[in-house]
């Protein structure tokens, strides 16, 4: 979007890149845009992404608000032409559900030491607490050869990793020619693209990884050994209730069998503290799932009800105990993360160093250490000991 805007020559302009995942995600937003309207008086403020897409009209509503652009028309550079010469409705927000077509433009974001390549975009499910595809529309997928093409590019451009993204990953392939799945994907990158020395792929839906995603899994040393799981709760009523596709068991099964195939392992997980008609009981099969699937880092998300999703008509949790069981969980979190710190102590890992003095193991650990390096190398160093949820080595 920079890039686009800047061609049009609206370098001066502010772009806020909304996210509609939880209330608070569009509470930040308003207040993001009411600061920046006051820091730049004079500026175009062009609000899009999710939130914007999913409620134009509140955020054309607001006074600092020069323009509401939707999440597939961001990324056209005529867009970005007719805000330039201002020959535009205030509003430009399409149906997101009829885009169908995944553009290159899906794949060219990079972080300074670690690429991220989108490969996927939109979801088919519907959860009933999420609000993710009114705001990305349906799944669609970018083709291998893309991905491997720009895959090569990072790596000529001196990428030591790259991480795969999307919005429900393990359904990359269903809309692709001969229907190929996530694993395929993976494999074909490894093979086609020697050079690159780590691969990591993030969020997926344990219970939609394919055979040959398990194979790389347990086979791929540069397919780095963490994992980051969708689960959002522990309990299968609750899990049926938000019409998730798993069960309890299935997660831990999982978690077994990756761990068997790859030991060491680390998984992080999404969980939803306080869904509607969650119980003590209910909540305690999610705490208990901590322990049951060896998760280390936990994204602990307070239910919110989003406006138009099924859960936000069922009967609420009352604020006060969404609270306190997201912090019991939070703090379930943290014993996981000493747990596993203390496990890496006295061994030797490799490092993907983000700063001169900081950076990543495989498993996504963090690490301080105590001599400078270059950023963006990855170093091999012992791990002598933890301090503040990090490694020091
Ligand atoms: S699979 Fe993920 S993105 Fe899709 S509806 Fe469910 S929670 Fe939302």
């Amino acid at each position: 979007m920079q890039e686009l805007a800047n061609g049009a020559g609206l370098s001066d302009s502010v772009i806020i890149n909304t996210c509609a995942v939880t209330a608070e995600a569009v509470r930040k937003a308003r207040q993001d845009i009411r600061k920046r309207r006051r820091d730049n008086p004079n500026a175009k403020i062009i609000v899009t992404g999710c939130a914007a897409q999913i409620d134009p009209e509140s955020f054309a509503g607001m006074d600092e608000v020069d323009h509401v652009v939707g999440n597939s028309e961001k990324m056209d550079p005529a867009t970005w032409g007719a805000l330039a010469t201002g020959g535009t409705e205030p509003v430009q927000v399409n149906d997101i559900m009829s885009v169908t077509e995944t553009a290159g433009h899906l794949i060219d974001g990079f972080g300074r030491h670690r690429a991220y390549v989108q490969v996927q975009n939109g979801c088919d499910h519907r959860c009933t607490f999420c609000i993710i595809p009114y705001g990305r529309g349906n799944s669609r997928s970018v083709p291998a050869g893309v991905v491997v093409d720009q895959i090569k590019r990072l790596v000529d451009r001196g990428f030591n990793e790259v991480v795969l993204t999307g919005v429900d990953m393990t359904s990359w392939g269903a809309d692709l020619p001969g229907t190929p799945q996530l694993g395929h994907l993976v494999t074909r990158i490894l093979k086609l693209v020697p050079d690159l020395p780590r691969l990591r792929i993030s969020s997926i839906d344990s219970i939609e990884v394919d055979d040959a995603l398990m194979e790389a899994i347990a086979t791929e040393a540069r397919l780095m050994p963490h994992l980051h799981l969708s689960l959002q709760h522990g309990d299968d009523l609750i899990l049926k209730r938000m019409k998730r596709r798993h069960l309890r068991d299935d997660a831990i099964r999982f978690t077994e069998d990756a761990r068997k195939h790859r030991p060491g392992i680390t998984f992080g997980a999404d969980i939803i503290a306080g869904f509607p008609t969650e119980t003590d009981a209910h909540f305690e099969n999610s705490l208990r799932l901590v322990e049951d699937c060896n998760l280390t880092w936990l994204h602990v998300f307070p239910y919110s009800p989003r406006p138009g999703t099924p859960a936000a008509r069922m009967p609420q949790v009352n604020g006060v105990t969404i609270k306190s069981r997201a912090t019991m969980l939070r703090a379930k979190g943290a014993e996981a993360v000493q747990t596993h710190l203390t496990a890496q102590i006295g061994g030797t890992r490799s490092i993907l160093m983000e700063r001169a003095d900081m950076g990543r193991t495989e498993h996504f650990t963090e690490v301080a250490l105590s001599t400078d390096q270059i950023p963006g190398q990855i170093v091999t160093a012992t791990i002598t000991g933890s301090q503040n949820d990090r490694l020091t080595a």
